[in-house]
């Protein structure tokens, strides 16, 4: 794993200590001796992560953790806090500051480089998501609060006394749901109603990490957040725990504070993976659709319509490319207004639609203009369906809106059509037969359909 490490710490010392121990891992790492050189590294080499000294002389630790989490732009910029103070309060006002974890001095590599790789993992996760959609998009993502929501938590502890202990620290702040069986919690994971799941371990019966892992196995429960509650015993699971599937682990005995602290930390990341997700989602979406009519738009033909036609050339599968444009449409805008042609359009469109399979592909490719690709469909088929949607238009009158009530208007189309023939038929060579239909439907006449065979 090749990420990109940010050591802060004003002893050089501590600093080629850990430099030398992250290098032998083969991460790429950078340093700074104080907070101001921080803050600036963190714009210039965009670190992955930073692994932060608390006492330092300038500036401490926890200003710099701060500042660097209450800009939108790095908020989600991962950060261990290394400190000497080991006092409990200390630990909370690191997670106060904002950071994702807290170590303390001696620093136990093997724990440091497990949660190095796990806040890594994730920051990668948050890149591959970041990439996928606008800038815009994302500023908006990422300064969206929904920080102190409460989350739907999902409880197996080892017995009753602490369920109930549970549900007095965290019932107030969140929705917790408790569970006697692993089977539940993990239908409860399966249908994607928890946020989180705080699991005890050992587990009186069963086998945490195994509950964990199965957690891991659903598609709901692969990025969510999976906190162990841990005995000085199961320590020594502690690796294995961390690598296979927990998220996060507290030791025994549990202190409030601190539980509240990393089940949030833990909820905050949850909860913004979700936003991207969902504005990934939307932003594929954009991209492909017109967002008059609902249609695919021209950019989802063209890369679609190119598939399709090396589909037909490999495979030897009819395909056949229908144009449609509106008989008069010009009059429609000139007479009722812009507004009342745009409903005409949309009540084209959804005609279109009904008249189609779920694998033809229709598009509004320009203003007045459709076109349908009809996969599996040759010549003489293409020509019914054709001959079906013309008459879908022209068989009813599209009713308008207007200021002195509904007006019923008579649309028709015209459409060219244009089937795969030849082995060096392109997207574009077909389309331009199916345009020369057009030409030829709209000159004979309009509301009918025509066909141009290749030369
Ligand atoms: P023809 O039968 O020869 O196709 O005649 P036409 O009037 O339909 O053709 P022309 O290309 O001259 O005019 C098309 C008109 O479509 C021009 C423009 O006002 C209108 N138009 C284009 N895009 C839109 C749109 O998004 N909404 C609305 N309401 N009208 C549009
Ligand atoms: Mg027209
Ligand atoms: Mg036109």
């Amino acid at each position: 794993m090749s990420a990109r490490v940010l050591i802060v710490d004003d002893v050089p010392a501590n600093v080629r200590l850990l430099q030398a121990l992250l290098e032998a891992e083969y991460f790429e790492v950078h340093t700074a001796m104080n907070g101001a050189e921080a803050l600036d590294a963190v714009q210039r080499v965009k670190p992955d992560i930073i692994l932060l000294d608390v006492m330092m002389p300038d500036m401490s630790g926890f200003e710099v953790c701060r500042r660097v989490k209450s800009n939108p732009l790095t908020r989600y910029l991962p950060i261990i806090m290394i400190t000497a103070l080991d006092q409990p309060e200390d630990r909370i006002k690191g997670f106060q500051a904002g950071a994702d974890d807290y170590l303390v001095k001696p620093i136990d590599e093997v724990a440091l480089l497990t949660r190095l790789r796990s806040l890594v993992r994730f920051k990668f996760l948050l890149d591959e998501l970041e990439g996928s959609i606008g800038d815009e998009l994302l500023l908006d993502t990422r300064l969206e609060n929904s920080e102190h929501e409460p989350g739907r938590v999902g409880v197996l502890l080892a017995d009753e006394a602490r369920h109930q202990q549970m549900l007095q620290w965290l019932g107030q702040e969140h929705s917790l749901q408790v569970f006697n069986e692993p089977v539940a919690l993990l239908d409860a994971v399966r249908n994607g109603r928890l946020d989180a799941v705080l699991l005890e371990m050992p587990l009186n019966g069963h086998d945490a990490l195994r509950v964990c892992s199965q957690i891991r196995s659903l598609e709901h429960g692969r990025q969510l957040p999976v906190v162990l509650l841990m005995d000085q015993q199961a320590r020594e699971k502690l690796t294995q725990a961390l690598e296979i599937c927990a998220s996060d682990y507290l030791l025994k005995p549990v202190m409030l504070e601190e539980l509240q602290a990393r089940l949030n930390i833990q909820l905050k990341r949850w909860r913004y993976i979700q936003r991207l997700r969902e504005n990934v989602r939307q932003s594929v979406t954009l991209s492909m659709v017109d967002p008059l009519t609902g249609l695919y738009n021209r950019r989802y033909f063209s890369t679609h319509g190119r598939a399709l036609v090396e589909e037909a050339a490999s495979r030897g599968r009819a395909l056949s490319v229908l144009v449609m444009d509106l008989d008069h449409f010009k009059k429609v805008n000139d007479t009722w207004g812009h507004d009342a042609g745009d409903e005409v359009l949309c009540e084209v469109a959804r005609r279109l639609q009904k008249q189609v399979r779920r694998l033809d592909v229709l598009c509004r490719v320009g203003g007045e203009e459709f076109v349908a690709l009809l996969p599996g469909a040759d010549t003489r088929v293409a020509q019914q369906v054709a001959e079906r949607l013309r008459r879908a238009i022209a068989d009813a009158p599209v009713r308008i809106t207007t200021d002195n009530g509904p007006v019923d208007l008579n649309i028709t189309i015209s459409i060219g059509l244009a089937g795969y023939e030849q082995v060096n038929d392109s997207l574009e060579t077909l389309l331009k037969r199916a345009d020369e239909a057009l030409y030829e439907a709209k000159r004979s006449g309009r509301n009918c359909v025509q066909v141009q065979r290749a030369a």
